[in-house]
């Protein structure tokens, strides 16, 4: 019992005995001091004071009964509420129990008999427990995998990254995203798994536990691959194409820009004569042959070499790891040499030659687009060069091809303003020196470069595209001329224009119509109008040329074969063209010479033109003896620096005003010609 409790028991007991003693004492002393009788007086008093006393002891007791009492009431209730925890407390904890077995048995049938490949894995690495999917997926017996490290069924190549996922996941790392690996099955083949991981902690472990989940993605990844196959190389031969390609040659001009010992070369090839086999064979024949080719290059290539088709008969090589240029080009040598030999085609051989172009990366490539660019370039040399060879891109050629470009747009906006020029040089009748026409030739002065000839801006307008534009402006022009020169002099109302076509020109749907409606325009006769075209043209487009030669035909406009004797249409051929001239070419009357060979050709000509019923005209006469002969040989039509040059502007008035016949010259010594057959003369050259 604590001091306070003493004083709350005894407090008032003590307090009541003191007081009792004290009164006690008074009286003793007060009735020895004042006698018995004030004592009597006083017992009343005491007696109520007693009486007093012992009512508050009583009551004070009874509040002291009923404060414990109460307290006793609340101990019981606690004690009761205390126990209804507890009961409730065991019954949740049984309840849990039974849910946990629940789920831990829920959990294991998930895991027993998901589809997809889990399994509990130690810190180390080590697989605990797998469920049958991860060893189905991973070829193994059940039971197999537990002890066994993972990481020995992923591939070489992926175990690092495999390695560091599983670090990661166990030092918590967040967010791992899933791995797709390739792995290696017991029986050795490959699956591909896609990987994830969750770390969890169990209390019983040494370290964290990963919960590993595996799926089988080779169907997938196979597809993927397929498709990336596809985008990046060419469905015919196999080879890469030209994305891939362009890759392959980024990643290395990198690599040289950043170690410019790492030398490469980009080889351009191209077949000399795959458009022919295509037209005349058919496109099967082609594909094989492309794809036999193809073959054939790939085993002239070194390791690391890489081939491309980029389309058609272009192939690309990327040449690697150069320890110097002339590497690149004993491979150019081995590949021209591989093609001597004939392709073997399921129906036919197949002779065949390649041109080459090779571009080097120490010209400092910083784009695959301009590499390959000017092994094109070079490519192109080495046609130009005869073909069957190698060229090599150099500055020079670089220089080239930046003038080329710059032609080519000055040219572009010289046809927009129409800026060009047209010079017109005259034909003359052979017999009798009359005038005939002229022949429109175009003319462009370039603002800084001065006088560009034709025989450079012509073809840089038939590559470009620009040609049709060119001819539409020189054929209305000339229309437009014949029909005012018809106006202002009464002689020149028969004269004839010839006008020079493209082989774009031909193939154009809309040349026929165009002609036509120049002609409607200028209301010339079409018989005034003679389109000139070169051999060439005829013999490499004469299925496409056929209809416009034979609609233009129809129309009544003249057609004449240009440079006459440097192509290489076959003499038949003349038979069925539906040409009504030939235009000897400027080579063969430039070395007439009395008994030369020239002579002997021009005659052979001559002959078979005029059995065929065409005119022959001869072009390049520079002098009178070259005239003189071409009279003799009887050439019907000529023109040349010696009759006139072409001409522009009043100089072409003034003609026009005075038409002077040409005067013929005297006849020549008979011609000392080589008794030979005109045809056997002409197939000898
Ligand atoms: P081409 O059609 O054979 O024209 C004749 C060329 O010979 C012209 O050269 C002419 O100036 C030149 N010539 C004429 N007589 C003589 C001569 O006695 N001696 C020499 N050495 N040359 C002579 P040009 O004007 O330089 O034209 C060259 C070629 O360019 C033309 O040859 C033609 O194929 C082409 N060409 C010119 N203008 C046009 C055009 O408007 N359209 C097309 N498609 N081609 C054109
Ligand atoms: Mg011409
Ligand atoms: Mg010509």
């Amino acid at each position: 019992m604590s001091l306070a409790d003493a004083r709350d028991v005894f407090g008032w007991v003590g307090a009541a005995t003191a007081g009792s003693a004290g009164v006690a004492a008074v009286l003793y002393i007060t009735a020895r001091i004042a006698g018995m009788g004030v004592m009597l007086t006083l017992l009343p008093i005491m007696a109520l004071l007693l009486l007093t006393l012992h009512y508050f002891t009583r009551q004070q007791d009874a509040e002291e009964a009923a404060r414990r009492a109460a307290a006793l009431a609340v101990e019981r209730e606690a004690e009761l509420a205390l126990s209804q925890a507890r009961q409730r407390e065991a019954e949740q904890t049984a309840q849990h129990l039974r849910e946990l077995e629940r789920s831990e048995g829920r959990f294991l049938n998930a895991f027993t008999h998901a589809s997809i490949g889990m399994a509990l894995v130690a810190h180390d690495g080590r697989i605990h427990q797998a469920n049958p999917a991860l060893h189905r997926l991973l070829g193994c017996a059940a039971g197999a995998l537990e002890g066994r490290g993972l990481i020995e069924f992923v591939d070489e190549d992926d175990r690092h990254r495999v390695t560091a996922t599983l670090v990661g996941a166990s030092a918590g790392a967040e967010a791992l995203l899933p791995a797709e690996v390739s792995c290696r099955r017991d029986d050795g083949t490959e699956v591909w798994a896609s990987l994830s991981c969750s770390l969890f902690a169990e209390q019983s472990a040494q370290g964290p536990s990963l919960i590993l989940q595996v799926q089988d993605v080779s169907a997938r990844h196979r597809a993927e691959l397929e498709l990336q196959h596809r985008a990046s190389h060419d469905k015919l031969t196999g080879l890469a194409n030209r994305d891939r390609f362009n890759e392959v040659l980024a990643q290395a001009i990198a690599a040289a820009r950043d170690d410019p010992t790492q030398g490469f070369a980009v080889l351009f090839l191209d077949f000399d004569r795959f458009k022919l086999i295509n037209d005349s064979k058919g496109h099967t024949v082609g594909d094989e042959f492309l794809v036999k080719a193809a073959q054939r290059l790939l085993r002239c290539l070194r390791r690391g070499d890489l081939l491309a088709r980029l389309g058609g008969d272009e192939f690309a090589i990327l040449a690697a790891d150069l320890p110097d240029d002339g590497v690149a080009v004993d491979l150019a040598q081995r590949l021209l040499e591989a093609l001597t030999e004939p392709l073997s085609l399921s129906s036919m051989e197949i002779a065949t030659t390649a041109s080459i172009g090779i571009t080097f990366s120490s010209i400092g490539y910083t784009r695959p687009e301009d590499m390959l660019r000017d092994a094109d370039i070079a490519m192109y040399r080495a046609k130009v060069g005869g073909k069957a060879r190698y060229a090599l891109f150099d500055v020079r050629l670089h220089t080239e091809v930046t003038q080329r470009v710059r032609l080519e747009s000055d040219l572009r906006q010289a046809l927009a303003a129409q800026g060009l020029a047209i010079a017109y040089q005259p034909l003359y009748d052979l017999a009798d020196g009359k005038l005939t026409g002229f022949e429109a030739l175009s003319r462009w002065i370039h603002p800084d470069l001065g006088p560009v000839s034709p025989g450079a801006f012509i073809p840089i307008a038939e590559e470009s595209g620009l040609i049709t534009q060119l001819t539409g402006y020189v054929l209305h022009d000339a229309c437009a001329q014949m029909r005012r020169w018809g106006f202002d002099h009464p002689g020149a109302g028969e004269l004839a224009v010839h006008v020079n076509v493209a082989a774009r020109d031909l193939a154009d749907l809309d040349f026929v119509p165009r002609v036509r409606r120049a002609l409607a325009t200028s209301g010339i006769a079409p018989r005034r109008l003679v389109i000139e075209l070169t051999e060439n043209i005829l013999m490499a487009e004469l299925e496409a040329a056929m209809s416009a030669l034979k609609a233009l035909r129809e129309l009544g406009v003249g057609l004449a074969v240009d440079d006459f004797g440097t192509g290489y249409s076959s003499l038949a051929h003349l038979a069925v063209l539906p040409i009504d001239s030939l235009k000897i070419d400027m080579s063969f009357v430039r070395n007439l010479r009395p008994g030369s060979k020239e002579a002997a050709v021009i005659n052979a000509i001559v002959l078979l033109a005029k059995s065929l019923g065409k005119h022959v005209i001869a072009e390049g006469i520079e002098t009178e003896l070259q005239l003189g002969m071409l009279r003799e040989l009887g050439c019907d039509s000529g023109q040349g620096f010696l009759l006139s040059r072409p001409l522009m502007g009043d100089a072409l008035d003034a003609l026009l005003r005075q038409p002077r016949p040409y005067p013929p010259p005297p006849l020549p010594q008979p011609l000392a010609l080589p008794r030979r057959s005109p045809l056997a003369l002409a197939a000898s050259r």
